[in-house]
């Protein structure tokens, strides 16, 4: 009954905005006119250097990173970001592309895009890998090969917080395997994110993808925390 209750309810009560959850407006999808006016994008390019490029100074070796966003800890990005990744709306990730994409001028050599992947335990409750959909607009625009099987995740992150320091790092490090060696050598990877905050989980990532040889690293996610 309440399953027929909730169907009703999607029919006769408007969508709200994923952004301001105000009612969409004829014509307006997803995200209102107002908060798509007022996206937040950081305008970063792939020639010069940003703030993203220095969070991995003097860890890991990666050749441009950039984001799409900014994210704060109230606003737009944040609520549309919490209903890719909480509320079951993997489409919002192609909304991010399909916006995001056309903003890169730059024509880089990309032969494999990679998302960040989830453990499978996740990926089964959750459906979908919420940053699918964003990374496979970007293969789109660059040609390239999208695959979700190159990195796997080894184990659950939320097991880490009870380890000291070095251990939490190390034990970080590890938590992505590389499935396809061969496969990547001497390949020019993009690796795709929701979010970056200390660049943790690219830097592990990238270890991993780094075990073979010859492999360039490009790093871009839907949103930095500025
Ligand atoms: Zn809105």
């Amino acid at each position: 009954m309440s399953n027929i209750l909730n169907h009703i309810n999607k029919i006769l009560i408007p969508l709200g905005c994923f952004g301001c959850n105000t009612p969409l407006g004829k014509g307006e999808r997803l995200i209102c006119t107002v908060c798509r006016n007022q996206l937040p994008l950081t305008e970063y390019n792939f020639t010069d250097e940003n703030p993203i490029d220095r969070i991995f100074y003097g860890r890991i070796d990666i050749k441009k990173a950039n984001s799409f966003l900014f994210y704060t800890q109230n606003g737009i990005v944040k609520n549309i970001i919490h209903h890719l990744k909480y509320k079951n709306q993997a489409q919002l990730g192609t909304f991010f592309g399909l916006w995001y994409a056309p903003l890169i001028k730059e024509r880089l050599e990309i032969d494999i895009v990679v998302p960040v992947p989830l453990h499978k335990r996740k990926l089964r409750k959750r459906g979908y890998n919420q940053v699918s959909l964003f990374a496979q607009e970007l293969a789109n625009h660059f040609k390239a090969e999208f695959n979700e099987n190159i990195l796997l995740k080894t184990a659950n992150t939320k097991t880490l917080t009870k380890k000291n320091r070095f251990s939490r790092w190390k034990a970080n490090q590890e938590l992505y395997q590389l499935i396809e060696k061969k496969y990547i050598e001497n390949k020019t990877i993009l690796l795709v994110d929701d979010v970056i905050t200390t660049g943790a989980t690219i830097e592990a990532c990238a270890t991993a993808l780094k075990k073979a040889k010859g492999v360039v690293i490009y790093v871009v996610t839907i949103a930095v925390v500025p």
